[in-house]
């Protein structure tokens, strides 16, 4: 595995180049704001006519155009809306008004790993991916520091894709902690299995069945809020900063012990099997296609499930804690208003 940072990049090369960032959501405010930081003169917003997001990018003294005149003009697309409306943004307007032999990239594998987009043969096209969510890589680069990236080449039609990529990787931050060689292939379906087995599906059942089952042994929602999800981050904060042992070293021994006996007959082989599945579901692309069916017919499971989770009472009790500990809102990474 090849780790590159800045050293090893010539940013020089990202500097003049007209760069078009298509979305101003979680990644796309980060990279346009982070170019710009780091001298990149051209700097485009691409965003849809009446785009909630267009306010939010003219605060920023950011010029905002429409996808297709973006097209026309850079000499970089880095595509940062939803990967479930790519391939018609791809299609409708980039694929006919992007330049001769410009570069189309990405911060994620999935459309051109299972092949939603194809894109034209004259283009570069690269993936810089951070390993964090935009308003990390954001905070982090105001700090001076950076969050890692993955960095993989789907078509080196140029013979510069790898070091324009790289540059674009260090002008956002990615070289101030490091810029992992990876290929589309991997970084998607590690992706899609890590959101769905441990970050985001795993977790939030784990944390959800866990408050249940406390809830309807007669314990208070308060309580079981507090065991189950809020003392969540004390751990992840333990594993992040020095992990797994980090944490059993600073946990009691009851704790400790607890975690050898109990942890493996939750997590047992029935779940390493259903894990594979997924892995399986992933690979083979069905996981994807069922994605893009759901949002070819709308997002209407998709959507029934998002107003389900959310009226869950675990959420109506977290509110009811959270605002009795004022500093979590102030800390907070996500500002709904501003980006
Ligand atoms: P987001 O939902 O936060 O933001 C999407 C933005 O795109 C919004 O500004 C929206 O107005 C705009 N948009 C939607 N459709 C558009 C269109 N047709 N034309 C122009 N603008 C349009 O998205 P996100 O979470 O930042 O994800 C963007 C990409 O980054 C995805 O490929 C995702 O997989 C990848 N990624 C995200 C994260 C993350 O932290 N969220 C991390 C790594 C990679
Ligand atoms: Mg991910």
């Amino acid at each position: 595995m090849r780790v590159y940072y800045d050293r090893d990049a010539d940013v020089n090369m990202i500097k003049g180049k007209n760069v078009a960032v298509v979305g101003y959501g979680s990644q796309g405010h980060a990279h346009a704001l982070n170019l710009r930081d780091s001298g990149v003169k051209n700097v485009v917003v691409a965003l849809r006519e009446g785009s909630g997001s267009v306010e939010k990018a003219e605060a920023e003294q950011l010029k905002v155009v429409s996808p297709a005149e973006a097209a026309k003009w850079a000499d970089v697309v880095m595509v940062l809306t939803p990967d479930e409306g790519q391939a018609k943004l791809y299609n409708d307007d980039l694929r006919e008004n992007m330049k001769d032999g410009a570069a189309l990239a990405f911060a994620h594998g999935l459309n051109i790993h299972f092949r939603l987009i194809e894109p034209r043969p004259d283009l570069d096209v690269f993936m810089v991916a951070p390993k964090g969510p935009g308003h990390t890589v954001r905070s982090e680069y105001q700090r001076g520091a950076g969050v890692p990236m993955l960095l993989a080449i789907e078509q080196d039609a140029s013979g510069n894709a790898h070091d324009l990529g790289l540059a674009y990787a260090c002008a956002i931050g990615g070289g101030r902690a490091g810029v992992i060689g990876t290929s589309f292939r991997e970084e998607c379906e590690t992706d899609l299995f890590g959101e769905q087995v441990v970050l985001c599906g795993g977790l939030t059942s784990l944390i959800v069945a866990a408050y249940e089952t406390l809830v309807e042994a007669g314990y208070s929602s308060e309580m079981a809020y507090f065991e189950c999800v809020h003392e969540v981050k004390l751990i992840v904060d333990l594993i992040y900063e020095g992990g797994i042992a980090n944490m059993r070293y600073s946990v009691s021994n009851t704790a400790e012990y607890g975690d050898y006996v109990s942890g493996p007959r939750i997590i047992d082989d029935s779940v390493r099997a259903r894990m594979r599945e997924v892995l399986d579901d992933i690979q083979s692309g069905r996981f994807t296609k069922e994605w893009m069916l759901e949002n070819a017919a709308g997002q209407p499971s998709f959507k029934a499930m998002r107003r389900r989770a959310a009226e869950n009472d675990i959420e109506k009790v977290g509110a009811k804690l959270r605002a009795m500990m004022p500093w979590i809102a102030e800390n907070a990474l996500v500002d709904k208003s501003r980006n």
